[in-house]
């Protein structure tokens, strides 16, 4: 059966490691027929460096002491290629306890590791990427800040110091100007929190139906102008990132609020179930809806699907949502129908908090 065996190098080694048998297994993965190989030592196994660190003695000196020994490492083929092996050595011993010599198997695993340096290398390279991008947006949006500050005062400037010069259309297209400033400045202001979202985040313990509750009496004035009646189910406690949850929950039950339909108070109702391995949410509306083409594009950065004058804001909220979601490793989602409502589900790892 030993013999058969093709996917394990299944060998026997004598007390000096010289090869004693050999399997299929061991002539796919290292090359050699057993003709070739029966009566040399493991040692050309190895490659020189590994030699001349004593590796093997050592492995065959912890098998013999310990009873076996394991190790992974580069091992070299009759061709003189490398395959990555995964090893066990196990001390065979006589009637009296004496180790008469060993068995030894080898797990090729040379492409798995491959894939997993491959995988390794590539989230490397997107966490790079991330943090320049991040870096990008931080520092143009921090730049872009100097300028509007000029354009700001000189505006004030010219308002004041030549009130009496300018006639009505003048002030009138410097206040233009000033509200356009100020819209930019708070564009800015969300860029700038979008890149400073999760820089210095804090897992910690979060009764979420405390913060929703603390949440509801913040948004007390904006509840009671629109009639907004919000029902909480019993939400759970869980492992999160505290000021970013709160802000998800505020922009949620916020939007909730804000795209109401004109003749309708607001009926807004958040819940939790909890699947396997995640607690899902839902924050859900009887608000104007969305129409389900764009049910992707809102998350996107800026991306609105209204005029300001008819529902304010700069669409740096979802953005914001999704960005928050993701750093907890969930995902964010809406369902919709226009005219009837919105619900928007996201869903938060259960994580173990003694693991962070
Ligand atoms: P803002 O609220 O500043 O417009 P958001 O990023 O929060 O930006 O939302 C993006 C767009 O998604 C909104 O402009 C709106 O068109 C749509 N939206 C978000 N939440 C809702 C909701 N609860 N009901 C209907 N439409 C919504």
């Amino acid at each position: 059966m030993v013999e058969e065996i093709e996917d394990h190098a299944i060998i026997l080694l004598d007390k000096e490691g010289n090869v004693e048998t050999w399997n299929k297994g061991a002539e796919k993965i290292k090359g050699y027929l057993a003709g070739e190989i029966i009566g040399k030592n493991f040692r050309t196994f190895y490659s020189d460096t590994d030699r001349q660190l004593d590796l093997p003695t050592r492995l065959l000196n912890e098998a013999s002491t310990t009873g076996s020994a394991c190790h992974e490492g580069w091992r070299i083929r009759k061709d003189g290629s490398r395959f990555w092996g995964d090893i066990t050595i196990t001390a065979v011993h006589d009637e009296s306890g004496e180790v008469t010599g060993f068995a030894k198997i080898t797990r090729d695993l040379t492409e798995r590791t491959q894939s997993e340096r491959t995988i390794k290398k590539h989230l490397q390279e997107l966490e790079t990427r991330n943090k320049e991008l991040e870096q990008f947006v931080y520092i143009a949006s921090h730049d872009l800040q100097e300028p509007l500050l000029n354009v700001n005062n000189f505006v004030e400037l010219l308002q004041h110091e030549y009130a009496p010069q300018l006639d009505e259309t003048a002030a009138m297209y410097l206040d233009v100007i000033n509200q356009s400033t100020e819209r930019m400045r708070d564009l800015i202001k969300g860029l700038l929190d979008y890149a400073r979202l999760g820089k210095e985040k804090y897992l910690s313990t979060v009764d979420c139906h405390q913060l929703v509750g603390t949440l509801v009496k913040d948004l007390a004035t904006n509840i009671a102008l629109s009639g907004a009646e919000i029902q909480c189910a019993d939400l759970p406690t869980l492992a999160a990132y505290p000021v970013e949850l709160r802000q998800l929950f505020q922009n949620l039950i916020g939007n909730a609020i804000k795209f109401r339909k004109l003749d309708t108070a607001p009926q807004i109702s958040i819940s939790a179930e909890r699947a396997d391995r995640f607690w899902k949410f839902a924050v859900r509306d009887n608000g104007i809806g969305i129409n389900p083409a764009f049910k992707d594009k809102i998350f996107l950065i800026f991306r609105r699907l209204h005029g300001r004058d008819t529902y304010d804001g700069n669409g740096i909220g979802l953005a914001h949502c999704k960005k928050i979601v993701e750093m907890h490793g969930g995902e964010i989602t809406v369902e919709s129908k226009p005219g009837e409502g919105s619900t928007f589900f996201f869903t938060i790892p259960n994580v173990d908090l003694q693991s962070h």
